[in-house]
């Protein structure tokens, strides 16, 4: 079972909406794939973590949508405001966009809906915003096969949008996609980000992407994932092309990349 964090006492202080305390998983293979690990997530606050393959991103991710149990520790997220129910939208973004390709996009995006038993009247209004809000509204009709990579994953982002999540969590979602796509669609999940104050946490390869997304990097450590480095990364908003020309951008990005060294030489020799 997944607990729910007691409300800070002070409103003003920034909420802690993601935490996981002193958690490690080991899968029924016995493969140790993360942990310990201590991570918080303020509301509203966009995280990155960085490591080498097989470290445990997408088990962290994972854990924290509740898709798997810790094997020690625990995962906590913090009551919504005004949330009567326990439930948590939490949004979940995949490196591949798993679109169903025999129906159109508008059924992809509303799947997450029919699954929770919204009626298509009431379900309709809020596929076409959140196919609005990735720029795919004149597109709902189209069919998978008729949109390139970067629109695939746009539908992919509007279908774990279309629940409102406050949470959105994202497994390497542009790592397949050529520079100019990714860095447009860098720049339209910074827009959706600010307006709809979502937190979220990202999980890519790319120290270069880490930084222009993020407010914090967390670098994990090579197989079982643990923290080695953390870096804040603050800068002018809302952040453009002209931050990645910066002088600022450009140390950032050396020092994540000498903190994920040591954990590349760590993965390589295992
Ligand atoms: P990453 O996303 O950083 O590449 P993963 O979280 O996918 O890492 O995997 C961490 C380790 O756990 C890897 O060694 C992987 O093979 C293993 N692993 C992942 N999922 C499972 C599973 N369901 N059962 C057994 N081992 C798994
Ligand atoms: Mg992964």
């Amino acid at each position: 079972m997944r607990d729910s964090s007691p409300n800070s006492s002070d409103e003003n202080a920034s909420r802690v909406t993601v935490e996981l305390r002193d958690v490690s998983k080991i899968y029924e293979s016995g493969v140790v794939a993360l942990g310990p690990l201590d991570l918080r997530v303020s509301e509203g606050e966009f995280v990155s973590l960085l490591g080498p393959s097989g470290c445990g991103k997408s088990t962290a991710l994972r854990l924290i949508a509740g898709l798997t149990t810790p094997t020690t520790g625990r995962v906590l997220l913090a009551p919504r405001k005004g949330d009567t129910r326990a439930g948590h939208s939490i949004g979940f973004v995949f490196q591949e966009p798993t679109l169903m390709p025999w129906t159109s996009v508008a059924d992809n995006v509303g799947l997450p809906l029919q699954l929770a038993g919204v009626t298509a009247t009431e379900a309709r209004p809020r596929i076409q915003d959140a196919l609005a809000q990735v720029g795919l509204a004149e597109f709902a009709d189209r069919y998978p096969r008729e949109l390139s990579g970067g629109m695939k994953m746009r539908a992919s982002l509007a279908r774990a949008l279309v629940t409102r999540p406050k949470i959105l969590l994202m497994d390497e979602p542009f790592a397949a996609l050529d520079e100019i796509t990714r860095f447009r669609l860098n720049d339209d999940l910074l827009a959706l980000w600010r307006s709809l104050r979502m937190t979220v946490v990202f999980v890519t390869h790319s120290v270069f992407e880490s930084v222009y997304l993020s407010q914090r990097v967390l670098v994990m450590t090579a197989r079982p994932g643990r923290r080695s480095f953390e870096r804040r990364i603050e800068s002018d908003e809302p952040r453009s092309a002209a931050f990645r020309t910066s002088v600022a951008y450009a140390d950032h990005c050396r020092a994540v990349s000498e903190a994920l060294a040591p954990a590349y030489a760590g993965a390589l020799s295992l």
